[in-house]
């Protein structure tokens, strides 16, 4: 017989093939091949609880023929393995005949064929029985170091079965993500921050004319030497956000792009995902033909009604009733005249105004607009505060930033009660929470404040202001009359300058609407 020493070596080198293999099949077959040179036996056994865990299985590794015992599902009050997995001990017999309880398709086979000492040791998995190693001998009986072995042994199987565990939800986990990558219209691109393309989906090959399978393992500036520049220079000085680029077959997609990180931070590189929105596109142009038409096609009914509400009184004079209601017509047109003209800004807005930016001096602009709003102002009899530096240069279309002007500081008159305080104030540099840090570190931006110390915008209406149509419903606004267009159509006049507009505001307290503009 070997010594101790041979044993615990032949002990560590079953427990390097167990750990070496993710297969639960191998784990088996090393057991049955290997095990007897630590463990002398005749007869070996993996019992396995079954999925339900209400018994278990009793595969024969080796000693005896494939269904000797029958295959079925043991009780967990049946046999030694009942109590070994019911308790989490070892149990040692060194004569099987007094163990109890014996099961007679277990036991029984083994007495009958000649076993005189069994050792059966569980298999864990966490605190928990998960199943049990059986060990058993015809003549010499097991000896304490036979028993401290069996039960290593079993700790290595259960370390390389939860290391099976783990990589089979791996496995599943990949396949899943797969089929995901492989079904997605979504084309989905990874490079490392080397440029070699670490996953390309099928998608790419329809949105992009790239062999997604080829291109995988090869450098991206590559590769995409057909592509457009945009679509060349995705990943070149990436920086995370959404652009949206037309690609192949002139489908127009936003492409996210996004910077790829393990868990622990380090950087695995940059992803870009190509998502096909042309169906919305055209929908959101059908939207815009359909709203300009009929906002165009409605000026000159709303104008014969004002024309004609105009004409009424000079017809025949009117009773104090009829003036009544003539002055709602009158109210009602130019509320739809309004509405109409906003509608068509938003339009014309939406189609660029790039032709007529023409270097203007905004503090000249911000003073016409105050100019043109006095009349509002005295009546309510508010103060109104300047603060601009001279001569103020930007590049811009005069005509819209004077209706900008004159929509944010006519908001501030009509959102704040008779007796009330606006402030318009001009300090060089970018503020506020939208500006870089490359922004706000350059003179070339001025930033416009227009403060006041009225109404005050609820904080859940808030990430809503700038969207068509939104008007805030309280008491407090319930009698200001407005279309919900107005500060949709500044925010699109800010973009259309490369600013950037943003609002603070307590309600009850007062709001301030910001931007910032870059200067010349
Ligand atoms: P409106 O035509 O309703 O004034 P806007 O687009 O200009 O449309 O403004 C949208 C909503 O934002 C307004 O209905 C109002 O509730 C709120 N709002 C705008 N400016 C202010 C302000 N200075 N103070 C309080 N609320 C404001």
């Amino acid at each position: 017989m070997s010594t101790l020493d041979d044993r615990l070596t032949q002990l560590v080198e079953l427990q390097v093939m167990l750990a070496s293999s993710p297969l639960p099949g191998q784990h088996f077959e090393v057991l049955a091949e290997h095990s007897h040179r630590a463990i002398p036996h005749d007869f070996l056994a993996l019992c396995l609880k079954d999925a339900d865990q209400q018994g278990y299985f009793f595969h024969v590794l080796s000693g005896l023929a494939n269904g000797a015992i029958p295959l079925r599902l043991f009780g967990l009050d049946e046999g030694i393995v009942g109590q070994v997995l019911q308790t989490n001990k070892v149990f040692h017999y060194p004569q099987l005949a007094e163990a109890k309880p014996l099961s007679q398709d277990i036991e029984g086979v083994l007495i009958r064929l000649g076993m005189q000492a069994v050792v059966v040791v569980p298999v864990r998995q966490g605190p928990e029985a998960l199943g049990a190693l059986y060990f058993a001998a015809a003549s010499t009986p097991f000896s304490p170091e036979d028993v401290q072995i069996a039960r290593l042994l079993a700790a290595g199987l259960s370390g390389a079965l939860e290391n099976a565990r783990l990589y089979q939800s791996l496995a599943d986990e990949r396949s899943t993500l797969a089929a995901v990558l492989e079904s997605t219209q979504d084309a989905i691109l990874m490079v490392n921050p080397q440029g070699v393309i670490l996953l390309a989906n099928p998608a790419v090959t329809k949105m992009l004319g790239l062999d997604a399978a080829a291109i995988t393992g090869q450098l991206w500036p590559e590769v995409s030497t057909e592509c457009t520049p945009e679509i060349r220079d995705l990943f070149t000085g990436a920086q995370p956000g959404q652009r949206e680029i037309t690609v192949l077959g002139g489908q127009v997609t936003q492409v996210a792009v996004l910077s790829v990180t393990t868990a622990y931070g380090e950087p695995v590189g940059w992803a870009a995902v190509f998502h096909d929105i042309t169906l919305l596109k055209q929908l959101e142009q059908m939207k815009t033909t359909f709203v300009n038409t009929v906002s165009h096609d409605l000026k000159n009914p709303i104008s014969t009604i004002l024309l004609s509400a105009d004409l009424l009184p000079r017809v025949a004079p009117l009773t104090a009733q009829q003036e009544d209601l003539r002055g709602r017509i009158v109210g009602t047109a130019n509320y739809m005249n309004q509405l109409v003209s906003d509608l068509l800004d938003l339009g014309k807005l939406e189609a660029g105004i790039a032709s007529s930016m023409a270097p203007l001096n905004l503090t000249d602009l911000v003073q016409e607009a105050v100019n043109g709003l006095s009349m509002q102002i005295e009546e309510k009899q508010m103060a109104l505060r300047l603060s601009l530096p001279a001569n103020v240069r930007v590049q811009g279309d005069r005509g819209r930033l004077l209706q900008l002007l004159v929509n944010l500081i006519g908001n501030a008159v009509k959102y704040t009660p008779a007796g009330g305080q606006v402030t318009v104030k001009m300090i060089p540099g970018a503020t506020g929470p939208l500006a870089s840090p490359a922004e706000r570190g350059t003179a070339k931006m001025i930033t416009l404040s227009v403060q006041d110390n009225g109404i005050g915008i609820p904080a859940a209406d808030l990430p809503y202001i700038f969207n068509e149509f939104y008007r805030v419903k309280s008491l407090a606004t319930e009698d200001i009359k407005g279309t919900g267009l107005g500060l949709a159509i500044v925010k699109r006049i800010i973009e259309a300058h490369n600013g950037y507009i943003w609002v603070e505001s307590v309600e009850g307290k007062g709001s301030t609407f910001s931007f910032f503009l870059p200067m010349i």
